[in-house]
């Protein structure tokens, strides 16, 4: 919906400045430029409230730097192309790999630069339409844990009913920095009387609001839920009707819990007893109205997914799945797949990452990207030859970033869609312009709260393709043009939308979105959870097939069970700030009047002991490789001794990934230990 003036127009849309999709409206000036950025009135998502980072959609859109013509690479360096030679070409080329290695040593990479669930789809429509296994995303490596690990418990994730809770557990995120539309609804909570929990070994922004901040050792998150189911059972503060009901397994979850009494907790965790206590306490008096939420924080080191499986076991114990202001379970838009999944199911091919993570596509049906930059350069089990990348940087963003250079350097073809030169651009044969998300169009579901909503095109920019036309484009030219039949991206959103009764036009007239179903509770009454079983399951037989532990274990993660004494420190990499998101963002001025650098942080003790101060730039080294930062002096209580946190994202020497290594992954999802990593500090 355009809301026309004479001189101006307002167009209201979503906002993709990072992965939360506010509610926002552009202002278009008579040129019919976007000038400027504001919060929708009344979206479910974010109630009229936009961050700081939302306003710079327009920096992005209208900057200097973005890339508005195809480029090739030369022998003499880039050189500009048009977009049919460019096309024709990467058609070319593609065919060549496919004839001389089939189609599986093709990949498709989707980022998270440029759009929202949509632009996934085409990539892995694309993908499957091409006939390669190979469609690979950043959430290999951010997400799909959590998924994973709430989904094999659950059947799918649930969604904290911040807003009707009693009380709200944040385990591992910082959601004031990394999802400000949840810190909206846990401040709500938080208002309406709900207790604030929060475990996190860093004094973060939501730490300090919590009634109860709770700072494990990192990566020892899944021995302080165990000792919190310990506690629930020995008290017998669980819900014994749901229990028996709805759940598998628990005599082995209640067997396996009572390892870890206080005193085993403290010891692995350093949370002391009473504190430990208080929590569980706080659980008991709010349930089943426990609305928990699991960050990042927990699910980059390489006991991940069964520390989240744990900690989603708090979810059945105190009867919050799906009740108001638990854990709720969001019933899904009968919207069209663009996945091709059933049309061609690609039986019998291996994945490139040697199907060593089945679970990952079992759930996520995408290939572990860690995996993927070894078969590149070794040919193992398969050679892969050629990529199309759209948004994404894993030569900044992946562990083992050198190793991620010399592998997408390999390829044969390197195909890479952005709207900046990046560190994986520059590695590219060729680049194409591609579109912010001001300039597309898509139907987006929020599943929380079962809205639907169009995202609006602000403007368009002539040359640049949206994500639609580049997929169409390139499949006509592979002869593939049957599953890319529509003229535009508003053509998808009307095909998508047919089988649901709601028109693009009627969406078009309630850009606050319109509710496809009214939230029900205790769906798993009525019909049963998509797990195997139906149930909740506390124990999995089907991970148990895949070779995993029945229930989701505790292991010390990787640091803590093989020390390394050469180094030290222990690294937590990546703690959001309140600008950035992922590695975005370093060219918009804004962005660096608040955050103008890296930074590592330091305990002030460790500092004093290493002799540096505020400022100072330290070299951090460990057995991968170095990088080198400005130091952070933190207060004595922000950060603990012998662990240091430095900010990702910045390219060059302040590169974290330098130091983080690919060869301790989670086991059952592939992730890398991005955290927990350990390392050397230097005074420079
Ligand atoms: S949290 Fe900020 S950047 Fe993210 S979608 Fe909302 S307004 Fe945009």
């Amino acid at each position: 919906m355009d809301q026309a003036t004479s001189k101006t127009s307002f167009i209201p849309t979503l906002c993709r400045m990072c992965g939360d999709r506010c509610a926002i409206t552009v202002e278009r000036d008579s040129a019919g430029r976007a000038v400027s950025v504001d919060a929708f009135p009344n979206h479910p998502r974010n109630r009229g409230r936009i961050c700081n980072k939302a306003g710079a959609a327009i920096d992005v859109a209208n900057h200097p730097e973005r890339i508005l013509k195809p480029l090739r690479k030369t022998d003499v360096g880039w050189c500009e192309i048009e977009l049919q030679t460019a096309l024709d070409e990467i058609a070319e080329r593609i065919d060549s790999i496919r004839e001389r290695h089939g189609a599986k040593s093709l990949a498709v990479w989707k980022g998270e630069a440029v759009g929202f669930n949509q632009q996934e789809g085409y990539a892995r429509r694309f993908c499957r339409a091409l006939g390669s296994p190979n469609y690979l995303s950043n959430d290999s490596m951010c997400f799909c844990g959590r998924y994973i690990g709430h989904s094999l418990v659950y059947g799918t994730w649930p969604q904290a009913d911040f807003r009707n809770a009693q009380c709200i557990l944040v385990w591992g995120s910082n959601p004031p920095a990394s999802h400000p539309p949840i810190n909206y609804a846990i401040m709500d909570g938080c208002a309406n009387g709900a207790k604030l929990i929060v475990v996190d070994p860093r004094l973060s922004t939501i730490a300090r609001q919590a009634d109860l901040l709770v700072a494990p050792r990192p990566g020892t998150d899944g021995a302080l839920a165990w000792g919190l189911i310990n506690t629930l059972i020995a008290n017998g503060w669980y819900d014994r009707d749901f229990v028996a009901d709805q759940t598998l397994g628990f005599d082995a979850l209640a067997d396996y819990a009572a390892k870890f009494t206080p005193a085993v907790v403290e010891g692995e965790t350093g949370v002391e007893a009473e504190t430990l206590q208080a929590m569980a306490t706080m659980i008991h008096q709010a349930a089943p109205r426990l609305a928990q939420y699991v960050g990042c924080g927990v699910e980059l080191y390489d006991n991940g997914i069964d520390t989240i499986r744990a900690i989603a076991y708090l979810i059945g114990l105190s009867g919050s799945l799906d009740v108001k202001g638990g854990g709720f379970l969001p019933e899904s838009l009968e919207l069209r797949s663009l996945m091709l999944e059933d049309e061609i199911p690609l039986p019998g091919l291996t994945r490139v990452d040697n199907d060593k993570y089945p679970v990952l596509h079992d759930f996520r049906g995408e290939t572990q990207t860690i995996d993927t930059m070894n078969a590149i350069l070794t040919g193992d089990p398969y050679p892969l030859k050629g990529m199309i990348l759209t948004g994404a940087n894993p030569a900044l963003t992946n562990p083992n970033s050198p190793k991620v250079e010399r592998a997408l350097a390999e390829l044969e073809l390197l195909v890479v869609r952005e709207l900046f030169m990046t560190d994986t651009a520059e590695l590219a044969d060729y680049i194409l312009p591609a579109a912010s998300f001001l300039e597309r169009s898509e139907v987006f579901c929020h599943s929380p709260s079962q809205t639907v909503t169009l995202t609006n095109r602000a403007f368009t920019i002539p040359g640049v393709q949206d994500e639609y036309d580049f997929w169409h484009d390139l499949a006509h030219r592979l002869g593939h043009g049957e599953y890319f039949p529509w003229q535009d991206e508003d053509e998808v959103n009307a095909w998508l939308l047919e089988p649901t009764g709601i028109s693009v036009k009627e969406l078009a007239r309630h850009p606050e979105g319109m509710t496809y179903k009214p939230l029900r509770y205790k769906k798993w009454s009525e019909r049963p959870l998509a797990t195997p079983s139906g149930k909740v399951e506390f124990a999995s037989e089907y991970l148990q097939s895949k070779g995993h532990s029945e229930i989701g274990k505790y292991r010390p993660p990787y640091y803590i069970a093989t020390p390394e004494p050469d180094f030290p420190f222990v690294l937590i990499s990546g703690a959001r700030k309140a600008v950035y998101c992922h590695s975005r963002g370093r060219n918009i001025p804004r962005f660096l009047d608040i955050l103008p650098g890296p930074s590592v942080e330091l305990h002030p003790d460790d500092a004093v002991h290493l002799g540096v101060a505020e400022g100072d730039r330290v070299v951090i080294r460990s057995r991968n490789g170095q990088a080198e930062f400005p130091v952070e002096v933190m207060a004595a209580n922000e950060i603990m001794p012998g662990y240091v946190q430095a900010t990702h994202g910045w390219k060059a020497a302040a590169n974290i990934n330098l130091v983080t290594f690919d060869d301790k992954p989670d086991p059952i999802s592939g992730f890398p230990t991005m955290r927990g990593v350990p390392v050397r500090i230097e005074k420079v």
